[in-house]
């Protein structure tokens, strides 16, 4: 298997409302709509709809509840491998989200069965994890498990397999194994700057959070920074602004796990491009989620894209 993906599962909820209500109100929606979301299945579907084989590790809830089911088809439509795990006691991880005319929104996350993923659960598909050529993990579920799976990516101190690291959702800090673990450490700018106190407002900035980051054990360091692009500092210590194409943006959610599928996707199946390239690529694919509504929908297949990109 050439990606796999360890990492949440949640379902979305999204009311669209004229504007957000305030405490004990209740006001009319407009629309309703249910998708799948999580870091986790994003990037893995991310890398799917590009053409990868993939692999999905994480924890729904029930079998039969029905927030769980939503996300088993969809990883099915797009071609993802399952090891699922699924909890008796928790429900599938679900966010309620309330989108206003002017796209703010006001959102409770409820972590629910991803918070469950066992470090032994993990162990369990280790196989499934030495198998591949890139490993894509992230927070959102527990850092144990997060870690037994990184530790799964390395073989007698050497790299094993390729592991790009996605420390999000925020957190404040890490321990130095999941640095030395990742050989792509990949955050956007608040993460960042949670990570590492240091604003990220401008190139120089990106650089100086990146060198911290890198002295703390990580090779690679990729900062995202929206509509200006990624900061790559690679291994020789050399930092590289790659500017994203000028789109007009309609909905940027879920571009950060667009582009970390697009780094797996390339890495797997492309590993002798420059990671310059390989970013660069990235960009340009994440420039094309941005330019529809939605996360999972709005990530581009093979055939959306210009031959250029393969
Ligand atoms: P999210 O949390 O919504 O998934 P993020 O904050 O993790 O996003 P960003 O840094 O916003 O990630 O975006 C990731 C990548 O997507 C950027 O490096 C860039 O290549 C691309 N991107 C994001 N916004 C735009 C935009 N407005 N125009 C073009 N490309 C964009």
């Amino acid at each position: 298997m050439a990606v796999v993906v360890v990492g949440s599962l949640i379902t979305d909820i999204i009311s669209y409302v004229e504007r957000l209500p305030q405490p004990g109100e209740t006001i009319r929606g407009k629309s309703l709509f249910i998708g799948c979301g999580g870091k986790g299945a994003n990037q893995c579907v991310a890398a799917a709809k590009l053409g990868a084989e993939c692999t999905m590790i994480g924890k729904l809830g029930p079998v039969n509840d029905p927030l769980s089911r939503i996300h088993i088809e969809a990883l099915t439509k797009n071609g993802v491998q399952r090891r699922l795990f699924h909890s008796s006691q928790d429900q599938t991880g679900s966010a309620i989200i309330m989108v206003d005319k002017d796209a703010a929104n006001a959102m409770t996350s409820v972590l629910g069965a991803n918070a469950d993923l066992k470090p032994d659960e993990i162990d369990s598909v280790a196989e499934s994890i030495q198998g591949a050529d890139v490993l894509v993990a992230a927070l959102g579920i527990p850092l144990k498990s997060t870690i037994v799976a990184l530790k799964k990516g390395r073989k007698h101190g050497s790299w094993y397999l390729k592991i790009i690291f996605n420390a999000a959702p925020a957190a404040s800090n890490l321990p130095s194994e999941v640095y030395q673990l990742s050989s792509v450490f990949c955050v956007n700018e608040s993460e960042a700057e949670m990570l590492t106190g240091e604003k990220v407002d401008s190139i120089e900035s990106a650089d100086r959070s990146a060198q911290i980051l890198q002295e703390r054990g990580c090779k690679v360091v990729l900062i995202t920074l929206g509509s200006r692009g990624a900061y790559l500092k690679d291994e020789a210590n050399n930092g590289i602004l790659i500017a994203a194409p000028p789109v007009k943006a309609v909905d940027t959610t879920g571009a950060g796990d667009s582009f970390i599928g697009a780094l797996a996707y390339y890495m797997a199946y492309y590993p002798k491009l420059p990671l310059q390239t390989m970013v660069e690529r990235s960009c340009q694919v994440a420039a094309f989620s941005v330019q529809k509504p939605g996360t999972q929908i709005s990530f581009p297949t093979k055939e959306e894209l210009p031959e250029e990109l393969f």
